[in-house]
């Protein structure tokens, strides 16, 4: 596996291989490493000739008060896991590579970048809109993999991909959970063991949603309300939205047609846990 640190060098390393007519596949992460990611690691393997993980944790996409310093970090680790899937390439840049001195270009997806996390989160997405354009330019890959986990930011990716005509195939990979359901996550690593156990509620909850729309229920207030109520069964839980939106264009609905994203995200302790899953009729 090639470590690659700096922009000119990934850029001429991928340049070389579209020549000789090779499928480039991207997955971009920001470390400390999951099944979550290595499930979507594998997938890139099966859809190109050549595969490289980016890992870069994104000081743009953190608001001065979130946690970008403490964000887990274990760069030895996750170059052994990488190693053992069989990755071409570990992109590895620095910050202030990624952004030299006087950096002031940004990409906004400006409504779709707004809503659900966004909402708590301003600048968020121009943070992550901005980072992918740069790792698509750097790397220059014909897939990307992104985790259907991070439903909102899988949707304004290709919202912007579209936007800007940017060559690459944008592929959605299904969420990996432990055993118990909780869906995997590098902040799972700030829970308690108290607070990993409360942490199961939104798991709890987005079945709740699922079997009452089995049941035929269609109403957006009603699975909003019974979710909410879920959620506040747990004394250590947050919540900080839950929304029923349209799966692609992330608008609110106020009824289940065909099939609507029931997305939330909910504190729990330090931890910040988004959840998601798409509801059928
Ligand atoms: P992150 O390192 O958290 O920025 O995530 C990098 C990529 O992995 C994103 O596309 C995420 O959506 C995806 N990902 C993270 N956790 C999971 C998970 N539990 N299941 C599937 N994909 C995930």
């Amino acid at each position: 596996m090639h470590i690659i640190e700096h922009i000119r060098e990934m850029q001429i390393w991928s340049e070389d291989e579209r020549r000789q007519g090779k499928r480039i596949v991207l997955v971009p992460t920001m470390g400390f490493l999951h099944e979550g990611h290595l499930s979507l690691v594998r997938e890139g393997r099966k859809r190109g000739d050549r595969l490289i993980v980016s890992v870069f944790v994104n000081p743009k996409q953190f608001a001065p008060h979130e946690d970008y310093a403490a964000y887990p970090r274990d760069p030895e680790r996750d170059r052994g896991l990488l190693r053992r899937e069989g990755v071409d390439v570990l992109f590895h840049p620095a910050a202030d590579e990624m952004y030299a001195e006087r950096y002031e270009t940004y990409v906004e997806v400006e409504r779709m970048g707004s809503v659900l996390c966004g909402a708590f989160r301003p600048g968020h997405f121009r943070g992550v809109g901005t980072v992918v354009a740069k790792l698509f330019n750097i790397v220059r890959p014909h897939v990307a993999i992104f985790g259907l986990k991070d439903y909102q930011q899988l949707q304004i990716v290709r919202r912007m991909v579209q936007d800007l005509n940017f060559d690459v195939e944008v592929v959605g990979h299904p969420i990996v959970r432990e055993k118990d359901g909780l869906a995997m996550s590098s902040r799972n690593a700030y829970l308690g063991k108290r607070e990993r156990q409360a942490a199961l509620c939104l798991y709890r909850a987005l079945k709740k949603a699922e079997s009452l729309v089995l049941e035929g229920q269609r109403s957006g207030e009603r699975i909003i309300g019974a979710v909410r109520a879920e959620l506040e069964k747990e004394s250590l839980a947050r919540v900080e939205y839950v929304c029923l939106c349209h799966p692609a264009t992330l608008e609110q609905v106020e009824e289940i047609h065909d099939e609507a994203l029931l997305a939330l995200a909910v504190w729990i302790g330090k931890a910040r846990l988004i959840d998601n899953v798409l509801l059928r009729a």
